[in-house]
């Protein structure tokens, strides 16, 4: 992690524009960047500086990374300033020996000692002196102590990194140094948040938020130190600065929402992506939230959102609104989070018959992915987690099973969002006990962090109520069909072996036999990792319905998401067109087996235009498996062969082939026609033999490679095959496969 840096400083007047949007209520920072900067040309710095979030009234930023994000940042605060920086480096002696340090440092020094001519420094940790050319009258004092007397001093140097400990900045210390900043003193300071987490107390489960002393000191005057790092080797330019700075953001936030402003889709989405990114690290204010709960409030007979009524980027203002509350209760401690009145549309709310559960939870650190709990949280309604205290910082808590983020707008499948935007939420149990309130209410979930652990532990839930949860080989079938699955929440979820599928309740309702329904599911679930030729997962596949995926009908991924709409056929309560009978056995409609077929999907056989087909050998496969039909008596041949004899004669113009899924596909159809599963399950085999120097490192070597490979197989030549197709086979790779036979399926 050690990079040089050299950063330019250029452009100042840039930034400009963008305080002029604050409020009278900002310092005014560009006149002081402007005299903390003049004359510089450059800047030096050895090692990779953290950064820092910069939130108060009174603070600003002096010095930006190419991301805009704070590497130097300061704050007024009484009559004194202080200075925070990202690493000690910025004021090394050997830096401060270049003429690019040395007048930059030299003006900081002279702003946070409130201009003197003549400046006294004291500090504990740094124990050298410097020398500024324009600063002639400079007094520097170290000690082990501070002194009883700290105005006898205009500055002090404070290194968070060497002593970061409580102990060292005891409460009554704090108070003092506060006192003598609000007094007129000034205190430059710097520490490395990503260092506190990857190698000092972060290590130990410790939280830079609120364990680590430079930022307990530092949030009083709007600045804390991040977990971020800044990247290697860069230059910065024009990057004085803070534009993303919260408090501006909320002022332009908020004059689009008082004069219902109209914006562009591109606008609109680079508010809401900015807004997101402050998700779980916006500094609380409370008049903030207040704010921003009113102009929810303002919105008074709107339609709450759903299918019907989408939100469309024609409603910024609200739009706007909902994503700052939903972003800002985030950070609010949990009694100040209320329910969002669109969560009774969607995810829905809990119904009268809704029982408060206590609840203790088995949760095995050994799983990874989301561990159902069975329980819901309650839409604006804080819930409780204990734990012993020593596995804090281990688990993550998930509110909510619809964890698509629709944001931002896009044209094909998100030009409306058919359900608020955000709506599920994490947090980790940071401490013995941790409290969460959703805005949404959702499902409660366990998720293990880092590395996976052998034991059990004990997770204590408050002040949830009970879900319609079936587990497979647990639960008793009478208590689903008299009790369980009349629990009043609006979710709920089925736990097969290998699957868990997440419905609304009203679907859940209407299912007999979950037993049955599961052990269908988990027996297609188990087909994929035999074609696949590897280990199985080691966690549950999830389906989850929604009523507005973030991509298509069903997309795959975890969970795997699907249209709400389809929840029938998941639930196999109707059939499907092409099922054989009204049984659930023929429930599993291509787009689920599809989508897990996805998650199988390696990209080293998975070259440019095959995304939507190698996929689908997994489609074909399992639909096989499961009821009997091999793919030559699939639909997809039966179209697709006609489709491959017109595009030959067509003289196979490649480019068509892989815009045309079904097109390709038949060109495996054929491999499988003649030599069977068998020949792709060693194929695929085979792959996973492969050391990394023997991957395929682009689009050409992984055509080259799957030539090669299923020839080797099937000790046959497939190059001629492949060039009749007009698949670009290098001349290499047709030649390591000449010595087999030459292979061509009949009709070619
Ligand atoms: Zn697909």
């Amino acid at each position: 992690m050690k990079a040089k840096m050299i950063i330019f400083i250029a452009a100042l007047i840039t930034l400009i524009p963008f305080f002029s949007l604050a409020q009278n209520n900002f310092t005014r920072p560009d006149t002081i960047i402007g005299s903390l900067t003049r004359g510089i040309q450059g800047l030096r710095i050895d090692g990779t500086p953290g950064l820092l979030t910069v939130y108060g009234e009174e603070a600003f930023t002096i010095l930006t990374d190419d991301k805009g994000r704070s590497l130097i940042a300061a704050a007024t605060y009484g009559k004194g300033r202080i200075v925070a920086m990202t690493h000690g480096d910025w004021i090394a002696e050997k830096h401060i020996a270049t003429s690019d340090n040395n007048p930059f440092i030299g003006n900081i020094f002279t702003w946070a000692a409130s201009d003197k001519k003549k400046i006294k420094v004291f500090s504990r940790e740094v124990n050298f002196k410097y020398k500024f050319h324009h600063i002639p009258h400079l007094q520097f004092d170290k000690a082990d102590q501070f002194p009883a007397n700290l105005s006898q001093y205009d500055l002090i140097l404070i290194d968070f990194t060497a002593n970061g400990r409580p102990e060292a900045f005891d409460g009554s210390t704090r108070e003092a140094l506060k006192k003598y900043v609000a007094d007129g003193g000034g205190i430059i300071c710097f520490a490395l948040g990503w260092v506190y987490m990857s190698y000092g107390e972060g290590k130990t489960g410790k939280s830079l938020a609120k364990d680590f002393i430079g930022n307990i000191f530092l949030n009083d005057f709007g600045l804390v130190f991040n977990e971020e790092f800044t990247g290697n080797q860069f230059q910065l330019s024009q990057s004085v600065g803070n534009k993303n700075h919260p408090l501006l953001l909320v002022e332009k936030v908020s004059e689009i929402i008082e004069k219902r402003k109209k914006i562009s889709v591109h606008d609109l989405n680079n508010l809401l992506t900015t807004i997101q990114s402050y998700k779980g690290r916006f500094p609380f204010q409370d008049k903030i939230l207040q704010r921003f709960e009113k102009y929810y409030d303002s919105f008074a007979g709107r339609r709450w959102i759903s299918v019907n009524h989408p939100l469309t980027s024609a409603d910024a203002p609200f739009v706007l609104t909902l994503t700052m509350l939903n972003m800002l209760y985030q950070s609010a401690p949990e009694s100040r989070v209320s329910k969002l009145k669109d969560a009774d549309v969607f995810p829905g709310d809990i119904g009268s018959m809704a029982d408060e559960a206590e609840k203790s939870i088995q949760f095995d650190l050994s799983g990874i992915r989301w561990q159902s709990t069975g329980l819901y949280a309650p839409a604006g309604r804080i819930v409780s987690f204990t734990i012993d205290k020593s596995i804090r910082n281990a688990v993550r808590i998930r509110i909510g099973a619809h964890s698509d983020i629709l944001i931002p707008f896009d044209d094909k499948y998100r030009k409306e969002f058919k359900r608020s935007p955000d709506i599920s939420q994490t947090k980790i149990l940071d401490a013995a006990q941790t409290f969460i309130t959703s805005p949404y209410g959702g499902l409660i979930y366990l998720e293990k962090i880092g590395k996976p652990e052998n034991r059990v532990i004990d997770v204590r839930i408050n002040g949830a109520v009970q879900a319609p949860h079936f587990q497979l080989g647990k639960t008793r079938m009478k208590d689903w069909q008299e009790n369980i699955r009349y629990y009043d929440t609006p979710w709920g979820e089925l736990e097969g072996e290998r699957l868990i599928i997440t419905f609304s309740s009203d679907i859940l309702r209407r299912i007999d036999n979950p037993e049955k329904l599961m052990r269908y599911w988990d027996k297609a679930l188990s087909f994929y990792a035999e074609l696949q030729q590897e280990p199985p997962i080691n966690y549950k596949e999830r389906f989850v319905h929604d009523v507005h995926p973030k991509i298509g009908w069903l997309h795959a991924g975890y969970p795997i998401v699907i249209n709400r709409q389809v929840s029938e056929y998941t639930a196999g309560l109707v059939p499907l067109d092409k099922g054989k009978d009204n049984d659930i056995y023929h429930a599993a409609s291509w787009g689920h087996l599809h989508e897990l077929g996805h998650n199988c999907q390696r990209p080293e056989w998975t070259f440019d235009g095959t995304t939507e087909v190698t996929v689908n050998l997994f489609t074909l496969y399992v639909t096989e498996k499961m009821d009997g039909t091999t793919p030559v008596e699939n639909q997809w041949h039966k179209d697709g062969w006609p489709k491959l004899k017109k595009y030959i004669a067509n003289g196979s113009p490649f480019e068509e082939w892989k815009k045309d899924p079904q097109l390709a596909l038949e060109t495996y159809i054929l491999l499988q026609k003649d030599f069977g599963w068998d020949a792709f399950k060693k194929t695929f085999a085979a792959y996973q033999k492969l050391t990394p120097a023997e991957k395929p490192k682009n689009d050409q070597e992984k055509r080259d490679l799957w030539v090669i490979m299923f020839s080797n197989t099937v000790q046959r030549n497939l190059g001629p095959y492949y060039r009749k197709i007009g698949m670009p086979v290098s001349m290499n790779a047709l030649n390591q496969v000449r010595k087999y036979p030459v292979w061509m399926p009949a009709g070619l």
